[in-house]
């Protein structure tokens, strides 16, 4: 699944459609999770991409009085392409530019992606105004983290996991930076001292940051714009290795399934 490092990388691939016109686009299939507006044929055309953001997962083009927001789900990927490649299965849209030979391509076999068209606040949309703040920004500090586990009957790694309370954690980085922190993933939240919370989220940001430096990658068929596969996999401590030998201690690294998903750990550095 493309996580916040992936979707960072595909923003920055994305730099050369900024202040490009959109010419028309083209919905082969408008059935993703939500189904693409049928409106866009019309109101796409002539608009003029003033910048590309991200928020949490969600990919936002700009334009002067909307966004087009798009989310990768599953299995989705952007990329620019030469307009001459004939689309294939799963390139469910085209958009075309005015003055280039390049189109922006959305493919997306298993579909649980989404491409919506806002032109209220963007802020309000239902799909945004109740998520976390971003784990790179200044806002996710310590203290915030601290804030959010008093009395929580959850786990430490339900917590850091929920876009309620900090959006792009997924399921990798998760494991990986409760493992750099030295806290069990299986830990209630609620014993989580303030000491801990610091290393837990100085490692989050750590582990962001070194994979948006690397090419991002959670998935092995994950490309960004340009198609090239990301290799943060090659690098993991802890995700992924069961049955490994702790890159610490030499310990066998365990796993089990907490918030869902299968956790790994390793049983002597955590605590
Ligand atoms: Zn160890």
């Amino acid at each position: 699944m493309p996580e916040l490092p992936e979707v960072e990388i595909t923003c920055m691939g994305l730099q050369p459609i900024l202040q490009k016109s959109i010419k028309d686009v083209v919905v082969r299939n408008a059935s993703l999770r939500w189904p693409i507006p049928t409106h866009l044929k019309k109101t796409l055309p002539n608009q003029k991409i003033l910048a590309v953001k991200r928020r949490a997962k969600y990919i936002l083009i700009q334009f002067e009085n909307a966004y087009l927001m798009i989310h990768l789900g599953m299995s989705g990927r952007l990329e620019l392409l030469k307009k001459n490649i004939s689309p294939e299965k799963h390139d469910h849209v085209d958009i075309q530019f005015k003055n280039t030979k390049n189109i922006l391509r959305y493919t997306d076999p298993r579909r649980f992606g989404s491409i919506h068209w806002i032109d209220k606040d963007i802020n309000q949309h239902f799909l945004i105004s109740k998520l976390g703040p971003e784990p790179l920004e200044k806002f996710f500090t310590d203290k915030y983290l601290f804030s959010k586990i008093q009395n929580k009957k959850t786990t430490i790694k339900n917590i850091i996991m929920d876009n309620h309370i900090v959006v792009g954690v997924g399921n990798i980085y998760a494991s990986e930076s409760l493992f750099k922190a030295k806290v069990m993933p299986s830990r209630m939240a609620k014993d989580v001292t303030l000491n801990e919370c610091k290393k837990i989220v100085k490692y989050i940001k750590e582990t962001l940051h070194k994979a948006i430096e690397l090419g991002g990658s959670s998935l092995r068929d994950f490309y960004n714009v340009n198609g090239q596969s990301g290799y943060f996999q090659q690098t993991y401590v802890v995700y992924g290795r069961k049955g490994k030998p702790c890159r610490v201690c030499k310990s066998i690294i365990e796993s089990k399934i907490i918030a869902q998903r299968s956790s790994f750990y390793c049983p002597k550095c955590q605590n």
